[in-house]
């Protein structure tokens, strides 16, 4: 009654109605594709439903797939091994890490994972994440804040982005893989600053390229940044043994400062990871907001992604056989007359097409024909960059390959000799 009588006595600012979320202009941007969609008759080639695990093939509503839109890049995802350790550690340890690591404890399967994720790079330690997405959020915005700065690459995924954000740190950056235009930035700002990051990928998800990493680090030894390696696409992918980026192009791990990478890709489970020294480790487990006040990764995850790791280790062949596929995707794919852009062949083959109605139209057009892979429209990609993006696994086979590049082929000679009437719209 007295806090009543007190806010009586008040001037009383106008009322404000409680904003609608179907009048907010994202709203109307939803709306506007889904109209869009339904004037050219043109469905929603995304949140297609799956009747089982997604690998090289899948089935929906009954019909088999191809499938290039799967991140199982070798195929752990089924394997009786992975599904039995899942099992035993349901059994053992329940679904849940029930709060934070630091308040409900370890289970082993969590120092397990991470001993051997940090004995893949050949660091002193590594800490995991409940996902990707979280792990380069908390990390980066854990060890910048507004008296640093992070340079990047102008391609690197929106978690990163979101890390830096949140960091409050001055953001800068560079043109894609373009060395020099990166040194121009550390030349002109790098003494304004405390620490300065610079963070780039591995494997690019969106065009399939690579990282000039020992590019990256004669630099880092004469500017003395932190050099932060998103793993997510090279995992499994690139060198002979998988191991990544560092050994594609024979370097030591260590002259890295920080590895990040996601467990849903090549390990075929949900999580992220840093590795690096012990001191970055330390770190993160005391400091990082995303590992603090968040729950820990689920045991099964965690002893799922170690199978995925272990099978990694032991079977070579399984990222040999990933490496002729990505080859020969992109081989045929050129022949056809395919704009690849700057995909190098490993894991991400996209096939640029142009505007986004296209791609939409060109990704219905192949699921008619048994294949199924997903467009990347704008705001993902730049308007006119529009693509479909295939991922590539270990499990894809010749045939399917070439049959899949030539009905691509020739479904967009399709589309573009029909010279699609609504191409500009804006999806
Ligand atoms: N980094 C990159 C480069 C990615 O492509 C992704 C996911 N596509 C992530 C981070 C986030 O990983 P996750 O999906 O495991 O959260």
């Amino acid at each position: 009654r007295n806090r009543a009588a007190r806010l009586n006595r008040q001037p009383q600012p106008p009322a404000r109605p409680v904003l609608r979320f179907d009048e907010l202009p994202e709203y109307q941007r939803v709306q506007l594709q889904r109209m869009a969609g339904d004037l050219t008759g043109v469905a929603n080639p995304f949140y297609r439903s799956h009747d089982r695990a997604a690998g090289a093939t899948t089935t929906m509503g009954g019909r088999e797939f191809i499938n290039f839109a799967s991140y199982d890049y070798l195929a752990t995802n089924t394997d009786p091994r992975t599904k039995e350790r899942a099992k035993a550690a349901i059994d053992r340890f329940g679904i849940s890490a029930s709060a934070s690591r630091l308040v409900a404890g370890e289970r082993p399967v969590h120092t397990e994972l991470e001993g051997e994720l940090a004995s893949v790079y050949g660091v002193d330690a590594a800490v995991c994440f409940v996902s990707g997405y979280l792990t380069n959020v908390a990390a980066i915005s854990c060890l910048v804040g507004p008296q640093d700065l992070v340079v990047h690459d102008e391609f690197i995924h929106n978690s990163a982005l979101a890390g830096i954000k949140q960091s409050g740190a001055t953001r800068r950056l560079f043109r894609h893989n373009d060395i020099e235009n990166l040194e121009s930035v550390l030349r002109t700002l790098s003494a304004d600053f405390r620490r300065i990051m610079v963070i780039v990928e591995g494997v690019y998800s969106m065009d399939g390229d690579i990282a000039d990493l020992p590019a990256l680090l004669e630099l880092r030894s004469r500017y003395g940044f932190w050099l932060m390696v998103d793993e997510a696409h090279a995992l499994g992918v690139l060198g002979a043994r998988g191991r990544g980026t560092f050994e594609h192009f024979g370097l030591d791990a260590r002259d890295v400062d920080i590895w990040m990478g996601t467990l849903s890709k090549t390990t075929s489970s949900c999580g992220g990871y840093i590795a690096g020294s012990q001191a970055l480790v330390d770190i993160l487990k005391a400091e990082a907001g995303g590992f603090v006040y968040s729950v820990g990764l689920a045991p099964v995850l965690a002893a799922a992604a170690r199978s995925g790791l272990d099978i990694l280790s032991s079977e070579p062949e399984r990222t040999e056989r990933l490496h002729r596929n990505g080859a020969l995707f992109l081989e045929c794919a050129r022949a056809a007359g395919l704009d690849t852009g700057l995909s190098v062949g490993f894991s991400v083959v996209p096939v640029i097409v142009g505007d986004s109605l296209r791609a939409v139209q060109l990704s219905n057009d192949l699921l008619q024909e048994g294949i199924n892979v997903l467009p990347i429209i704008h705001p993902a990609v730049p308007e006119g960059m529009a693509r479909l993006r295939f991922f590539i696994t270990c499990d894809h086979t010749e045939e399917q390959i070439r049959h899949s590049v030539e009905v691509t082929a020739r479904k967009l000679k399709d589309l573009q000799d029909r010279n699609f009437g609504l191409a500009s719209l804006d999806m």
